[in-house]
């Protein structure tokens, strides 16, 4: 018996089975790799880089490398092994992926309180007593498994496959070329409109239905629903289909008083307003084309991007509401039921991994009889933390590491006004911070 089951022992696994066993917690830690491998997976090690190397920026004005230094003062076994086994990529922290894992692999296993088991869980009721399990199957989790979360988030609070618009930082959108206007001037004028000429239009069309698309592994075997159509997609059905759909211009006018041709709709996609979703363009176009093309939209030209529009089998939770800021399953106990990693609805490597060092340090604490450590808002790790308990809006889709979720009021608040400058004062401010709650909170 082991006082935690971890399911799961990817990235986020890992670190929340070291957290654990740091504070002298004895781990159970479930992979089903060598005996299962999903389609993604190939390697039998932990913690494996299924795509890309590129664990992204290092330096931390960008939120994902702030993320990675916060993640490092925590002492993240992933960080270290990725400046472990860094490769050269400029700016990017960029890894050998079979280093990489290899060394979480030995940090994992130099534990003696950790035991790694290779089975693939299908039910709870497999496991065996402990006082409580963090799931962190990821992504790409077993069917079994998927059914079994299923019935313990009921029906609605799992999602299968992610197909997620595009969100833009709105500062980046060029106010001379878009306007402000709800449809038939209902409501306030919450949308930001990019109008299009004819010629505008049907440029953007060609340039749409000829642009290279992603490898979706399953794509051409997922049932997508209509809503989740991608946005190209929809376009090669016929020339007018989007001007007819969600570039319809209906009941919205220039503001020199002309109709427009066609009309790209952005929605405010977080409280302050940082960031905007291009409605209706969930796309399974490769990074560089959604530049390109979408670049073709008046007003977004040099947008730029909080996150790209993706589509790939995801399985994750609908987490506001289910889970609290400590990614524990409300209401759960005896075993209580903590998630982490990408089936929390956090989208990425460090991401995932970061979710685990939560996860794994306030099952500590619970186990241990401890409050909560609601991590801060004004750090990354804690921002996520929060959007994944907390988001309001109605569609919850995976979130990345990036500035516009994370409270940046301290450097708001010091009147500076470079975007460079205020993006590192808040670094160093959300570092600051940090550094006082891990003291305080004796993490
Ligand atoms: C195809 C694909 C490509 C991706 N590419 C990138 C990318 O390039 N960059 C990026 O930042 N993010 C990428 N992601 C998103 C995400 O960052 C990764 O999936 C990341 O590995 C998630 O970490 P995790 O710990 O949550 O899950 P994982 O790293 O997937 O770990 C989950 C582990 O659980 C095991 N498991 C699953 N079910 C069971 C079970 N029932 N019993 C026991 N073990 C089980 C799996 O074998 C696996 O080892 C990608 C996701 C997918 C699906």
């Amino acid at each position: 018996m082991s006082d935690v089951c971890v399911i799961g022992a990817g990235l986020a696994g890992c670190e929340a089975a070291v957290r654990l066993a740091a504070k002298s917690l004895s781990v159970s830690l479930y992979e089903m790799k060598p005996v299962r491998f999903s389609r993604a997976h190939k390697n039998p090690g932990l913690a494996e880089l299924v795509c890309s190397n590129s664990l992204k920026a290092a330096n931390i004005e960008n939120a994902s490398g702030l993320l990675k230094e916060e993640m490092r003062m925590l002492g993240s076994v992933c960080v270290e092994a990725a400046y472990k086994s860094r490769v050269p990529a400029g700016q990017a922290l960029a890894v050998d992926r079979d280093i990489f894992s290899k060394t979480v692999t030995e940090k994992v296993t130099s534990f003696g309180n950790i035991k790694i088991i290779r089975e693939e869980v299908g039910s709870l009721s497999e496991l065996p007593d402990c006082g409580a399990v963090i799931i962190a199957t990821g992504p790409l989790t077993s069917e079994k498994l998927a059914e079994e979360i299923a019935s313990l988030t009921g029906k609605e609070g799992l999602r299968f496959f992610d197909a997620a618009a595009p969100i833009v930082y709105a500062e980046s959108v060029d106010a001379g070329k878009t306007f402000r206007a709800a449809r038939y001037g209902k409501g306030t004028a919450d949308y930001i409109n990019c109008p299009m000429t004819r010629d505008e239009y049907y440029a953007f069309y060609e340039a749409l239905v000829s642009a290279e698309t992603a490898d979706v592994e399953e794509f051409d075997s997922l049932h997508l629903y209509e809503g989740c159509m991608p946005v190209e997609e929809m376009a090669k059905r016929g020339r007018d289909t989007l001007k007819f759909g969600p570039l319809k211009p209906v009941g919205l006018t220039n503001p020199d008083g002309t109709r427009p041709y066609a009309v790209v709709q952005l929605r405010q996609d977080d409280a302050e307003g940082t960031l905007y979703n291009i409605v209706g363009f969930q796309t399974r176009l490769k990074f560089s084309e959604q530049r390109r093309v979408f670049g073709m939209i008046p007003g977004l030209e040099n947008a730029e991007y909080a996150r790209y529009g993706v589509m790939h089998r995801n399985t994750y939770i609908r987490s506001p509401g289910l889970l609290g800021a400590d990614y524990r399953m409300k209401g759960t106990a005896d075993p209580a039921v903590f998630f982490a990693g990408q089936i929390t609805g956090v989208e990425g490597y460090m991401e995932s991994a970061s979710s685990g060092i939560v996860a794994g340090v306030n099952c500590g604490r619970y186990l241990k009889g401890e409050e909560p450590a609601v991590f801060p808002l004004s750090t990354v790790i804690g921002a996520l933390a929060n959007y994944v308990a907390n988001y309001g809006g109605k569609d919850f889709q995976p979130m990345g590491a990036n500035f516009g979720i994370v409270d940046s009021s301290a450097a708001l608040g010091a009147g500076i006004r470079d975007k460079t400058a205020r993006k590192r004062f808040a670094a160093e401010n959300s570092l600051k911070v940090l550094g006082e709650f891990i003291k305080e909170n004796n993490i």
